[in-house]
């Protein structure tokens, strides 16, 4: 037996003639389209492109709903899919092939490489004269189904190698704690080259038989607008934060919908305000990395806590490295195989008791409720004391003028680190710095005041709305301090 692709297609093949995905300009594909396409295809990966289990193939694609045929295609074919993030350029593309080595690279255009490359439609084109019946190759838990590269914004990016079980428990249990069924539908407007929106959004909706609403990019005009169609919504923080600045969001548009998500970075208490008073709904985030599929969820049943992302799925556990607030670890079926080419990380990346150190700072309350204060690389060392940015961001957001802030250490000769509060204004604010000096006073002790706040039009922030603080740090030198 193939464990995810069973998963993938065992709903839909019940309902073969149901609508799995209609996109936004109205094009339908039924579940039967789905699992047919996925066959044709994986005839085709594997007597054209000669695919054989274990091969990795690379895709860098736009987010057509036919690339979710040609994943299962891939896993059926007991291929490892390696989704590449469409915003890359060259350049990097051409070092994770040299790292993946894929048999196959599915991309529009050229690439000097050895790898062979394959336009999507090419496949697509011979899919149509292919078989729709393929004997799917077996794989068990522990075969390798995906290689996913770590957004991870210093350093050479390292290939999280994702399991056919660590795939099939995530999506099992996240069915399970949001009370996913076949009469859901799912608004999709997330890049499928990540966790997020590959294994988190689109496998809890095939997998039960659920139909998607597919946004091939988020438009929060379009999005807002086509809620009133759907029962489920996964975003990411920005998306919400985008979602509140159009008109069009409101309670009656949002009747339908039972579940809101969000995950993938930390989302502001303003923002779960903001949207509680405008649509009734409460966000319910979950925590989770590209290593680890997802970790935590807060509740869907009323007991959620507002700032927490809840406790660990069932199956998985959560510990804190030391102390109240420290390292997060976690440990279980949904922990990746190791890093893709790198055996030495083993030994760095996980406990000697096996636990894998997630480099996230957090803390458990008396419910088993994570909190996540910040990466354990942005702790910011001033003079000795850590400070933990997002305790001083939380202060700082809750200034009437500010809209929203990041804290970073900035290198200084006498404290080895400065707290420096990177901020952005409402909109028509002007935002008094000596003023919102003096409110973070108030709360909080003198060390963790920023020294220096600086004002921004927009944090830097990369496709999943996680700020890119090294990049803030790159780019902020004490020299272009405009406080002094
Ligand atoms: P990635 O591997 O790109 O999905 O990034 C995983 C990281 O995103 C985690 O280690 C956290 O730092 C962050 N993250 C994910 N979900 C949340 C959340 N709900 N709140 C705060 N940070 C989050």
């Amino acid at each position: 037996m193939n464990l995810v692709s069973e998963i993938l297609l065992g709903a839909g093949r019940r309902a073969p003639t149901k609508v799995a995905i209609v996109t936004n300009d109205a094009r339908q594909l039924s579940f039967g389209d789905l699992d047919r396409l996925s066959g044709q295809l994986a005839n085709v990966l594997t007597q054209r492109y000669g695919i054989v289990s274990g091969d990795r193939v690379a895709v860098q694609w736009n987010k057509v709903p036919e690339l979710l045929a040609l994943h299962i295609a891939c896993l059926r074919v007991g291929a490892v899919y390696v989704p590449l993030n469409t915003g890359y350029t060259d350049h990097e593309v051409l070092a994770l092939l040299d790292d993946a080595a894929p048999s196959l690279f599915v991309r529009p255009t050229p690439i000097a490489h050895a790898t062979r490359r394959a336009d999507f439609a090419e496949l697509e084109a011979a899919a149509r004269d292919a078989s729709t019946d393929f004997d799917d190759v077996p794989c068990d838990a522990d075969t390798p189904a995906a290689i996913l590269f770590t957004s991870g914004t210093t350093g050479r990016p390292k290939g999280a190698v994702l399991t056919h079980g660590n795939l099939a428990f995530n999506c099992r249990t996240l069915n399970d704690v949001w009370s996913f069924t076949s009469s859901d539908v799912l608004l999709h407007a997330l890049p499928l080259f990540h966790t997020h929106g590959l294994f988190v959004g689109a496998y809890c909706a095939l997998s039960c038989g659920a139909s998607m609403i597919w946004m091939e990019s988020f438009d929060a005009d379009a999005v807002a607008r086509r809620l009133c169609e759907a029962t489920v919504f996964m975003g990411v923080p920005t998306h919400y934060t985008r979602l509140l600045a159009t008109t069009a969001l409101d309670r009656e548009r949002t009747a339908s919908v039972r579940l809101f998500t969000s995950g993938s970075a930390p989302m502001l208490r303003a923002t779960h305000e903001a949207f509680t008073q405008r649509t009734g709904h409460q966000i319910v985030e979950r925590y989770g990395m590209t290593e680890t599929g997802m970790i935590t969820s807060n509740r869907i049943d009323g007991a959620l806590k507002v700032g927490s992302v809840g406790p660990a799925l069932p199956g998985v556990d959560v510990r804190i490295d030391q102390g109240l607030v420290g390292g997060v670890e976690v440990r279980g079926p949904n922990v990746f195989a190791g890093y893709w080419n790198r055996p030495e990380l083993r030994e760095s990346e996980f406990t000697t008791d096996g636990w894998f150190k997630t480099g996230d700072i957090g803390s458990l309350d008396d419910e088993g409720f994570l909190e996540i204060v910040g990466r354990a690389k942005d702790v910011v060392i001033s003079g000795g004391l850590n400070v933990y940015p997002k305790e001083v961001e939380l202060v700082i957001d809750s200034f009437p003028d500010v809209l929203e802030s990041a804290v970073i250490g900035l290198d200084d000769a006498d404290f080895g680190e400065v707290v420096t509060a990177v901020v952005v204004a409402r909109s028509g604010a002007r935002l008094e710095v000596a003023a919102l000096r003096e409110f973070a006073r108030a709360s909080l002790a003198s060390f963790k005041v920023p020294k220096h706040f600086i004002c921004v039009e927009e944090l830097p922030r990369n496709a999943m709305g996680k700020v890119q603080k090294a990049e803030l740090r790159r780019r902020l030198s004490v020299t272009t301090l405009i406080d002094e």
